[in-house]
């Protein structure tokens, strides 16, 4: 059987695109385009029947989007739902809907034709951002436009499908996606959109398998087309031949297959072979993620990604939504716990600031931002506080890499702590505090900072990028990326070293929990806890299941001495088939 790489090789029929939900689809495309509405600008002569049939077109939107709404919030959480409310929202903004109604009487011309030529303005603005999210909001518009506009024409639209079809699409708004996965998707492709487009997102959350950001699978691909989706490689193929057919059904059987198995470890503890337990837990990125957090069987939430919920709503929430979203996340996972990491917003993430820092990595980011803008960084402890009451909240701070901006984010926490004593509010008085090793100034210091906290986390994905000094996101200096370097093995042994001496806790929360050829150097180093995406953690203990806590020592002790990273690589490999342990792609 050949490999995935041999039979991408050379395939004519295939476009690349990014692999956003992973998974093996094979099945009829279904091209889905919108009709494009056709805008009259002719003149009215009632303005007052512009003016009714305009406001009946608001009225039918606001309900069919209130509809969307409640579906959304069934299927993928509160908070992720909350872009339909953002939607919901401009269709009630009187600034907006005064000047439309305004320029319908002076300048006499249809509604579509002003709705159509004012709302396109505000897109304008956007599309023009730098901002990726910016962007992406600029679509979001759109479909309040269109909706409109074809209300406006007394026109429906289309998302009924009646047999499982993969769904190609240039792009894809949320209430597209959300309505589109309630028939019968099998997976979606589409021309335009990134890692952090809706479509991708959305997808993720409901396990639709998706590829995005193909460029051009609407030209290419035709309405009834067998195509193959490969959610892990981020390819799709048009008109598989025989061979690729045979090739990637195999491949979706030994995944099933390999699912199923893997379902049946859910309750059963990471454990080597000889004993040691190892503790997963799951990294969140977004609220919906929950689910899949719970069926997991993971012991809880290591790394909830705050900043998140900027992303989502675009805005800063309020001390009150902050409480709501985190007491429900910690009701949802309760008595597991989950560790809340503050938001952690600069860098390549949430931008926060007017003007473009000459170096964001190095710049404003994290808990460096947080302490320049306390009253933001109390209204988030404050929160935290308060949804702290079933005693299973931890804190945690990003990017620290001095004493002082953990003494001085804890003071002001003990501030916030006594005004909530002084307003007669519970919460948990034993919360526990803990920082990101991701930082080198932090990674030296372990020792020292443990001191000064309940537990450390160490995140390798800002780690690795800061110690060999390369841009996580570049593509020029992917190679230097090295996650197998003996300078982060060697850094990775130190920091857990200290945590030991410090006799405080130590997890690693980066990218690499989820590599699973890095999982016996890292039980080896003597990391007892890791946090990881939470559909990575199957695969993460059936590799655990199959170790050997000894000989991973013993392999990570022979590392530690090789001074290249492809030395290294070459000795896991060699650990991985003496011991007969398989990968998910050598088994699917
Ligand atoms: C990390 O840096 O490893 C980490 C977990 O944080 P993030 O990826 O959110 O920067
Ligand atoms: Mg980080």
């Amino acid at each position: 059987m050949k490999s995935f790489k041999e039979i991408y090789r050379g395939a004519e029929n295939k476009i690349a695109g990014i692999g956003a939900a992973p998974g093996i689809i094979i099945g009829e495309a279904y091209l889905y385009t919108k009709e494009k509405l056709q805008i009259s600008n002719k003149d009215v002569e009632d303005i007052e029947k512009a003016k009714y049939d305009l406001t009946e077109a608001i009225a039918k939107s606001k309900k069919e989007l209130t509809k969307i709404f409640a579906v959304a919030r069934e299927m993928m959480g509160e908070v992720r739902a909350l872009i339909f409310e953002a939607q919901l929202m401009i269709l009630d903004d009187p600034i907006l809907l005064n000047e439309i109604v305004r320029r319908i009487e002076t300048e006499k011309k249809s509604p579509e034709y002003i709705v159509d030529d004012e709302i396109s303005k505000y897109q304008s603005k956007m599309v023009l951002s730098h901002e990726s999210y910016m962007k992406e909001r600029a679509l979001d518009i759109e479909d309040i436009k269109q909706r409109i506009i074809r209300n406006l024409q007394k026109r429906r639209w289309e998302s009924k499908i009646d047999h499982n079809v993969v769904v190609v699409s240039e792009t894809l708004t949320p209430a597209d996606t959300i309505l589109l996965s309630r028939n019968k998707v099998l997976a979606f492709v589409t021309d335009h959109g990134g890692l952090t487009s809706h479509a991708a997102i959305i997808s993720r959350s409901l396990n639709i398998p998706a590829v995005v950001g193909t460029h051009n699978s609407t030209n290419q691909i035709k309405d009834g087309d067998e195509v193959v989706v490969d959610g892990f490689y981020g390819y799709v193929i048009i008109k598989p031949t025989e061979e690729q057919k045979a090739f990637f059904s195999d491949k979706r059987k030994r995944l099933l297959k390999l699912q199923k198995e893997l379902e049946e470890l859910k309750d059963k503890k990471a454990v080597t072979k000889d004993g040691k337990e190892i503790k997963l837990y799951a990294n969140v990125d977004v609220s919906g993620e929950i689910d899949v957090v719970v069926t997991s069987g993971a012991n809880g939430i290591g790394l909830y990604r705050s900043e998140q919920i900027l992303n989502e709503l675009g805005e800063f929430p309020s001390e009150d939504e902050q409480t709501t979203i985190y007491s429900k996340l910690s009701s949802r996972i309760y008595p597991k716990s989950i560790t809340i990491r503050v938001f952690d917003i600069g860098g390549d993430k949430f931008r926060f600031l007017d003007f473009q820092e000459p170096n964001p990595f190095l710049g404003l980011r994290g808990v460096r931002l947080l302490l320049e803008n306390p009253s933001m960084l109390k209204t988030q402890l404050r929160a935290i506080l308060k949804a702290s009451v079933n005693k299973n909240i931890k804190l945690m701070l990003p990017m620290v890499s001095t004493i002082e901006e953990i003494r001085e984010t804890k003071k002001i926490f003990e501030e916030c702590k006594k005004e909530l004593r002084n307003e007669k509010i519970k919460f948990d008085r034993d919360i526990q505090v803990g920082i990101m090793i991701e930082v080198p100034a932090a990674a030296v210091m372990a020792k020292e900072f443990a001191h000064e906290v309940d537990f450390l986390s160490i995140g390798t994905n800002d780690l690795i990028q800061y110690l060999m000094a390369v841009d996580r996101g570049n593509d020029l200096v992917s190679k230097l990326y090295q996650e197998f370097s003996p300078v982060i093995l060697r850094t990775l042994k130190n920091i857990v070293s200290a945590a030991r001496k410090a006799k405080k806790p130590v997890s690693l929360c980066g990218e690499m929990a989820a590599d699973t050829l890095a999982m016996p150097l890292l039980i080896g180093l003597g990391l007892e806890s890791l946090s990881l995406s939470p559909s990575t953690i199957p695969y993460a203990k059936r590799i655990i299941r199959s170790c050997d806590y000894k000989k991973a020592k013993r392999l990570s002790d022979k590392c530690l001495l090789l001074p290249t990273e492809v030395e290294i690589k070459e000795t896991i490999e060699k650990f991985f088939t003496k011991n007969k342990i398989t990968r998910t792609r050598q088994i699917i």
